[in-house]
């Protein structure tokens, strides 16, 4: 917002009480989408069948929002801990989405001089958070020819910086790739600090670190309901040891999951085999459209274990193919200046058939 009114706060005390770090902060960015296809964030292009969502809509009618919701979220824990498979003797915390998770574990751990560490390209607000709550960032570039971990700079980098925290993405946002699971297992290790295994696309990707809970006590797991359809509710899950959990925990504001989102969720997870049905379509989905875009020429696409497929356009021509996707009514996501590793890349999420061809068309005819 850059509107002034006759009595906005000059510059200067703005300046003065504003911390510089986050001043030179640019907002996280969320683009006009009008009538545009919408294929740049990650969303579940399926919504619930009308039944359902009547249902769903007596649940809400009974919810009690006169009142300030349960702070521990008791009965929504309860589902969640079986939905996803929580290890017995693990604890969980919820966020209003899991961003607000992450944000939480920056916030109990930074102190001058603590450094949080992630691979490149990472997910944006791994670096925003890190920048608002005074943690040095570091990133190590993962391996150009197929964004793989590279090893000898992890290991460097963590002896280097000791970080706090490790964010690894996994699968990776914005590449798409899994890491390999043993070299996740070895920086665990060696990491003197924790190590957030943060699984946003998990039901994408037929892996998890979920049940190695209690073989590292300095791991946690991050999940979210985003991705599988959830993701205007906000519900981001944090597992790991009670003896982390009971700390992040203070942090959080007690009321930070409302009691419709609670209402919500909870019917959500009671009908969990209808979003599982539609993360196994989205999997076949993805499985064409990867196969379809291979078949183009000119472009380089990279594997996939997520909800989105990163690739490379020719080089210099990313912004103008973009620009022609979008002229034809489809929005995906311009990575090419986020990283080096990124150059003329694009990342389209995988959507409905229907959506998927408009996105291929549009593309075909941008080439
Ligand atoms: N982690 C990763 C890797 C993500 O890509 C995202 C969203 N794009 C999030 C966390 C945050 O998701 P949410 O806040 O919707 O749970």
């Amino acid at each position: 917002m850059n509107t002034k009114t006759a009595n906005a706060p000059p510059d200067s005390l703005v300046e003065q009480w504003i911390r510089p770090q986050v001043r030179a902060l640019s907002a996280y960015h969320v683009p006009e989408i009008g009538n545009l296809i919408k294929l740049d964030a990650m969303e579940n292009p399926y919504t619930w069948p009308k039944p359902l969502v009547d249902e769903w809509l007596e649940v809400l009618r009974d919810a009690k929002w006169n009142r300030y919701p349960d702070p521990h979220a008791c009965d929504l824990k309860i589902l969640l801990r079986a939905t996803l498979n929580v290890p017995q003797g693990m604890e969980i915390m919820l966020g209003n989405g899991s961003d607000e998770l992450i944000q939480i574990i920056a916030m109990a751990v930074a102190a001058p001089g603590r450094a949080v560490l992630t691979p490149e390209p990472y997910f944006s607000m791994y670096r925003m958070i890190a920048a608002v709550t005074g943690l040095e960032f570091v990133c190590v570039p993962l391996n150009a020819s197929d964004y793989s971990l590279d090893m000898p700079a992890m290991r460097a980098a963590i002896i280097r910086h000791r970080p706090a925290v490790v964010f690894l993405s996994y699968p990776s946002n914005p590449t798409g790739n899994l890491f390999d699971e043993q070299q996740v297992c070895e920086l665990i290790e060696i990491s003197p600090g924790l190590v957030v295994v943060d699984e946003a696309y998990n039901a994408f990707a037929g892996s998890t670190f979920m049940s190695r809970l209690a073989q590292y006590d300095n791991l946690l797991v991050l999940r979210t309901l985003s991705k599988m359809g959830l993701a205007g509710l906000r519900m981001g899950v944090l597992a790991g040891s009670p003896a982390w959990l009971n700390e992040l925990d203070k942090i959080r504001l007690p009321y930070n999951i409302s009691v419709l989102t609670q209402a919500s969720a909870g019917f959500a997870l009671r009908h969990y085999d209808v979003l599982e049905a539609q993360a196994a379509r989205l999997r076949d989905n993805r499985e064409q459209l990867l196969t379809a875009l291979r078949a183009l020429n000119g472009i380089t696409v990279y594997p996939s274990r997520a909800n989105f497929i990163l690739f490379r356009v020719p080089a210099g021509r990313a912004p103008q193919i973009f620009e022609s996707i979008k002229a034809q009514g489809v929005l995906i996501k311009s990575m090419h200046g986020a990283s080096a590793l990124l150059a003329d890349c694009l990342r389209v999420t995988v959507s409905t058939p229907e959506e998927n061809q408009a996105f291929l068309k549009a593309l075909e005819h941008a080439l």
